[in-house]
């Protein structure tokens, strides 16, 4: 294996004269005199700038004026993933002594990145290790004052922490400092979640699209505009087709209702995925795509749901759950599918707080020491238990089959065998959910013996498979029995054209189908970035003809 590199290095590489001199090209210089405020936190839209003489220093002004980050001089250079994106700093850059700056806006530095190999690379490799110590420090505009028993604050820290957004969470349960910032902002511990957004406003129990908003996840929708593809879904697929799309020249427009990585970003660990021999979080490589569709220049909004397919031929046209709409000459439907729920009277009552769908680090922060359950038999019911039963006291695998072979992959099979964490209890369903607020004990039944109990237990991790998200498409476009999308030759209804339909083609032209939402796909992270990938050799068939 390769040797561990010097984060620091890789974080703040030196570009040499030869490095500089490439870079002229693509850029303007302008001297700065000491104390000048180059970036600002909360700025957006701006380039990254190459210290040519003098140094600037990078401050951490989360709470205030805080301590310096870095000092950079020549040959560094300042940004880091926000500058793909033109989403708000994080930081302040401010001009330690005179100097002069070689500042390259963000078209050129895409440019470069397209272009120059080497140079991209050292960008990208800061850029990334940047974001990771910000997140890891958390170094940003963010606070979030929530509580373990609040199923809001989940949805809140499942949304920063999945779309890699920096921020610090304070629990009114454990963090006396809660209270005299709540009261500097002229709110009951009642009101929480609060989120705190860059030090100066306080927003009740936000929605996503209002988080989203005011961090400036998104960049305004030109309304007026037609690009090449819209892609509806920021899962594997989605991003896979976002990569392509943009990488080989067309304008791509991906719309996410939640954070990038859709299913796959709920895993705690990938392990089949070709080429991560040592497995790789859903998390991680969800970020990885969107780094690389932003590197290429595809836009992607997040917390923006399509609701509804306003038209049947190309130009199409998608409305937002805004009211805004976006307009595109193909469109790829990469929207995955939805968490399967237990049919169980009470479930609401205690998703988030009890009842959870994905198995990431921040749920898992809850089951440390617990007893816990996981309900399902296939892959991602397998990981969940494994991952969790390195952290909880041990782990209730519920399954309402005989046993696991059919539904997982052997691989898991055997390392849920061989651990004394795990139980695996066949033939069993969850009969009822108990407790006051929070989840507090689950009734199961077998329903091979008819014997039933109880476990004191309060969390649940439900992993019953997905249903497709294609209700806002109903009498679109073709659809099979379940609700999945028809494509190629199962298309049977309404084909206006002569020719027959592209494979993942459905049934208007020139709209695609990939991943989970397509009738007959494999369910897998592969097979979903494999078609994503695909689907867009056809884009530019259909954009062609
Ligand atoms: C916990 C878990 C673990 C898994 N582990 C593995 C594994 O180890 N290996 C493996 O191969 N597979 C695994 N899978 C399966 C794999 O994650 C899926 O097959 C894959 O994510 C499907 O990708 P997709 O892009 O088609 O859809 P999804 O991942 O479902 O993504 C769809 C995206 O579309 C968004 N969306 C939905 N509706 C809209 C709308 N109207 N507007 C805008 N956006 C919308 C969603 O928010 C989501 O982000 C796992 C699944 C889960 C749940």
């Amino acid at each position: 294996m390769p040797e561990t590199p010097d984060p620091m290095a890789a974080m703040f590489p030196k570009l040499g004269d030869a490095q500089i001199e490439r870079l002229m090209p693509f850029g303007q210089q302008g001297d700065v005199e000491a104390g000048a405020v180059i970036v600002n936190q909360g700025d957006s839209h701006h380039g990254i700038f190459v210290v040519l003489k003098g140094s600037i220093e990078v401050r951490n002004v989360s709470a205030g004026d805080g301590p310096v980050i870095r000092v950079l001089g020549r040959g560094e250079f300042t940004g880091e993933v926000n500058v793909l994106s033109g989403r708000r700093t994080l930081v302040r850059i401010q001009a330690r002594e005179a100097g002069t700056l070689l500042e390259i806006n963000r078209a050129n530095l895409r440019r470069i990145m397209q272009t120059d190999v080497a140079l991209g690379e050292i960008f990208l490799n800061a850029f990334i290790s940047r974001r990771v110590y910000l997140i890891a420090n958390s170094v940003g505009d963010a606070v979030l004052i929530g509580s373990s028993h609040s199923s809001d604050t989940m949805r809140l820290r499942e949304f920063l922490t999945r779309n890699g957004h920096p921020h610090h969470y304070l629990d009114i349960e454990t963090d006396s400092t809660v209270y005299a910032i709540l009261e500097q902002f002229g709110i009951s511990v009642t009101d929480i979640p609060v989120l705190i957004c860059r030090g100066d406003q306080a927003l009740r129990n936000p929605s996503n699209a209002e988080a989203a908003a005011c961090f400036g996840l998104n960049d305004e929708i030109d309304q007026g505009e037609v690009c090449d593809l819209i892609v509806v879904g920021g899962g594997p697929s989605g991003l896979a087709a976002a990569v392509y799309g943009a990488s080989e020249g067309l304008t791509v427009q991906v719309l996410e209702r939640n954070a990038p990585g859709g299913q796959a970003g709920a895993s705690s660990r990938i392990e089949n995925y070709l080429g991560f021999p040592l497995g790789i979080s859903g998390q991680e490589l969800a970020s990885r795509a969107f780094i690389q569709a932003e590197k290429f220049g595809a836009r992607i909004a997040i917390a923006r749901s399509a609701t509804a397919l306003k038209s049947t031929r190309s130009p199409y046209t998608v409305e937002l759950d805004d009211g805004k709409l976006v307009r595109g000459r193909s469109i790829i439907m990469a929207a995955g599918g939805r968490y399967r729920r237990l049919d169980l009277p009470n479930l609401a009552q205690f998703e988030g707080v009890g009842i959870y769908y994905g198995a990431t680090r921040v749920e898992a922060e809850f089951c440390r020491e617990e007893e816990i359950a996981v309900v399902g038999g296939g892959n991602s019911a397998g990981q969940a238990a494994m991952f969790l039963s390195g952290i909880a006291k041990h782990v209730f695998l519920l399954v309402r089959g005989p046993c696991l072979a059919k539904t997982m992959s052997q691989y898991l099979i055997s390392r849920i065998e061989a651990s004394p964490q795990i139980t695996l209890m066949t033939w069993t369903r969850i009969e009822e959910l108990d407790g006051t607020k929070d989840l507090e004990r689950v009734r199961w039944r077998n329903t091979k013996t008819g014997a039933d109990g109880v476990l004191e237990i309060r969390h649940v991790f439900v992993m019953t498979g997905a249903d497709p998200n294609t209700e806002w498409l109903q009498g679109r476009v073709e659809l099979d029995a379940n609700g999945f999308i028809k494509t190629g030759a199962d298309v049977s209804n309404g084909w206006p054209l002569r020719r027959t339909p592209y494979l993942l083609e459905t049934s208007l032209p020139g709209v695609f189908a990939v991943g989970d939402i397509r009738a007959g796909s494999v369910k897998r992270v592969a097979s979903a970035v494999g078609e994503g990938s695909m689907a867009v050799q056809f884009v530019h068939k259909v954009l062609a003809e």
